[in-house]
């Protein structure tokens, strides 16, 4: 099995990922609040822990995946009041909680379809746990960490830390949280304000409401993580991921309620993706630097001077180290869309290639080799990324030329590629129908140039105009060249 370090946020150092139940994997990624179209800020923590989850089924690993759904109302402050996300937009918009729920999980699901982030393994809603959310709130009162209070429960920030320490994750310590606490509405049923609701008693024009020993309420948003990544991770775990903005309160809160409830730390490994910021300005409603997915995949956004398809803005995030900020600008997003492009005709140039000599000059078993190295360094894309650029510069230095390949070498070209560039980075062949094999798409247009290339042998220029005239019509740049023919596809 490879070495894989991972960066742990907990230690704040990388370390040699050694899972629980070797070679099963618990992995548990924060997944989206589906209230809203998704955006790059879903896009990033989505790829980045689909590389790790690639990865670790490449290695070998049994990997299950939780990634969570947050369709229990949330309140839209994150701060214990106000109005519920989900009940607001189902307001305005004249429909069912759920309806909301469903349509903004349909379409993430379709985006990130597109991304080819590969399915988790379970998808549990928080609605569908209620029960263990609420057993998990009996646990933690019954340790003594957590109150009751007109019909809200709060978790005892104090006392878990006179035992434990609260903030050993984001580094934060509730003096220093004391002091930039605001005070807001529903404080004063708390017995101190950085306490948080593990339960709250709803309001009566709370739609989404359960009821609950304390009252006709809500669990609290840290819970549901908690709750659901016990039940199918087990008590302890090997991965939890999520985007650094989680780090506080939500996964600090996790870490609380855990090790109350079961006084054990339910995880080994924490890893944060770091933020995109677009034009170098964090992402914001009000800033109307807001671009959601669908708005790239169509170029239909003042900011965006053309669509960028999904693989692009795929590729493009993974030309970043994932602890790395991104910021997308039009001039970035146009340098990884050539970049893509170079990479793909090399794949599909591999096909070209002819062994000419015996005696290797290139090793491209070297490139592989170094491309695991970067991997197992905390998933270094971008220098895999380097070496695939490297492989490129290989093969079309043979094609024009200037290096002389063996069979062996373009066999592991062809290889190299397949792992790197297909299996672990997840690239896939984009058409504009979008679902075609490329392979076979190609294949096809090589056999109608080929019957072309005949029929001008046989002097029928009646066939082969024709070829080249229709698929010129459909976008096909076709080029003779002394050994036969080169077409690249037009957007
Ligand atoms: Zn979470």
């Amino acid at each position: 099995m490879a070495q894989l370090y991972i960066y742990n946020t907990l230690s704040k150092k990388k370390e040699l990922l050694k899972p629980l139940h070797d070679p099963r994997v618990g992995m548990y990624v924060c997944g989206p609040t589906v209230y809203g179209d998704p955006h790059l800020g879903h896009a990033r923590p989505a790829i980045t822990f689909d590389i790790l989850f690639r990865y670790l089924t490449h290695l070998g690993y049994k990997v299950r995946y939780v990634r969570n759904i947050t369709d229990v109302g949330h309140l839209v402050n994150d701060a214990d009041s106000g109005e519920d996300k989900i009940a607001k937009k189902a307001r305005l918009e004249d429909l069912e909680p759920m309806e909301v729920v469903q349509y903004y999980l349909n379409r993430y699901h379709k985006a990130m379809e597109a991304l080819n982030v590969l399915p988790p393994s379970i998808e549990p809603h928080a609605s569908g746990h209620i029960i263990e959310q609420i057993q998990l709130v009996k646990d933690i009162l019954d340790k003594g960490y957590a109150y009751e209070s007109k019909g809200s429960v709060y978790f005892d920030v104090e006392k878990y830390d006179e035992k434990y320490n609260y903030g050993i994750l984001s580094g934060r310590n509730i003096e220093d949280m004391l002091n930039n606490t605001r005070e807001l509405d529903g404080q004063e049923e708390k017995r101190n304000p950085i306490d948080f609701a593990l339960w709250k008693k709803a309001a009566p024009e709370h739609i989404m409401r359960w009821s609950s020993p304390w009252s006709d309420g809500f669990p609290g948003w840290h819970l549901e993580c908690t709750a659901m990544s016990k039940k199918y991770l087990g008590e302890e775990f090997d991965i939890h991921g999520g985007g650094m903005d989680l780090v506080f309160p939500h996964h600090e809160c996790e870490i609380a309620q855990s090790v109350a409830s079961t006084d054990k730390h339910a995880v080994k490994y924490w890893m944060h993706n770091n933020m995109i910021t677009v034009n170098g300005q964090k992402m914001g409603k009000s800033l109307g630097n807001f671009i959601n997915l669908e708005e790239f995949f169509t170029g239909n956004h003042n900011l965006l001077t053309q669509a960028y398809s999904p693989m692009t803005v795929r590729f493009f995030i993974l030309q970043a180290h994932y602890r790395s900020t991104v910021d997308f600008s039009n001039e970035a997003l146009q340098a990884s869309e050539k970049g893509l492009a170079r990479l793909m005709d090399a794949y599909k140039n591999i096909e070209r290639l002819e062994a000419k000599t015996l005696e290797a000059t290139v090793n491209i078993k070297d490139l592989e080799q170094k491309c695991f190295e970067a991997m197992n360094d905390d998933l270094n894309t971008p220098i895999v990324i380097s070496h695939l650029f490297e492989a490129t510069r290989i093969i079309n230095s043979a094609l024009a030329g200037q290096i002389l390949l063996t069979s062996e070498n373009i066999d592991d070209l062809k290889h190299f590629f397949n792992v790197f560039f297909f299996e672990l980075l997840g690239i896939k062949n984009e058409l504009k129908d979008g679902n075609a094999s490329y392979e076979a798409f190609s294949k096809a247009v090589d056999m109608l140039l080929e019957i072309r290339m005949q029929a001008k042998q046989n002097k029928d220029w009646a066939t082969s105009d024709r070829i080249r005239n229709e698929l010129t019509a459909f976008g096909f740049e076709i080029k003779d060249t002394k050994d036969g023919f080169e077409w690249k596809l037009n957007k």
